[in-house]
C-alpha cells in the first residue's frame, strides 16, 4: 500500500510503499514518549529505498537517540520517521504522521510496559512486554496473515 505522510505544518510530505503498515506496536519507552510528546509512540515499517520525500526535504532534521536517527520537521517539530545504522535498508515511519487511513490491527503488542505512565493505561487486547517483543514487525504481519 502506498502511504502518504506529513508533518503538522505540512512543510514536509513523504510517501512510502510498504506491506508492513499495521500500527500494532505501542511503545511506552521514554524516548518514544518524549519525542512524540505523547503517552506512547507507534511505528510501522518500510524499506528506505521506498521512502520518497515529496515536499520539504530541507526542513527535515534528525536527532540521534540510542542509535536511531529520529527524523522530524524543523519548523513544527512533528516526528516523521526513524532510520537506524544497524538496519540501513529499513525505515520506521511514525504511524501518527501517516495521512492514509491505516487498518485496525488484529491485536496490539505493548512494549516497554514498565516505562508506561500512570495517567494513561489503555486496555488493549494482545501481549505486553517489558522490552522488545518476540516477533519482528515482519513476523507479526506473517503470523496474522496480513501480507498481500
Ligand atoms: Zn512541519
Ligand atoms: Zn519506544
Amino acid at each position: 500500500m502506498l502511504l502518504k505522510g506529513s508533518c503538522q505544518c505540512e512543510k514536509v510530505k513523504y510517501e512510502v510503499e510498504t506491506n508492513f503498515y499495521y500500527p500494532y506496536m505501542i511503545c511506552y519507552c521514554s524516548i518514544c514518549r518524549k519525542t512524540n510528546g505523547a503517552p506512547f509512540g507507534v511505528n510501522i515499517k518500510g524499506k528506505l529505498c521506498d521512502l520518497k520525500i515529496t515536499k520539504g526535504d530541507s526542513y527535515i532534521k534528525t536527532f540521534n537517540a540510542n542509535g536511531s536517527e529520529r527524523c522530524f520537521c524543523m519548523t513544527c517539530g512533528s516526528p516523521l520517521y526513524i532510520t537506524n545504522n544497524k538496519w540501513p535498508e529499513d525505515v520506521w515511519p511514525n504511524a501518527a504522521s501517516i495521512d492514509t487511513p491505516l487498518p485496525e490491527p488484529p491485536e496490539y503488542q505493548q512494549i516497554f510496559i514498565d516505562d508506561q505512565i500512570k495517567w494513561y493505561q489503555p486496555d488493549l487486547p494482545g501481549k505486553k512486554f517489558n522490552t522488545y517483543p518476540d516477533w519482528s514487525i515482519d513476523e507479526f504481519h506473517q503470523h496474522w496473515d496480513l501480507l498481500p
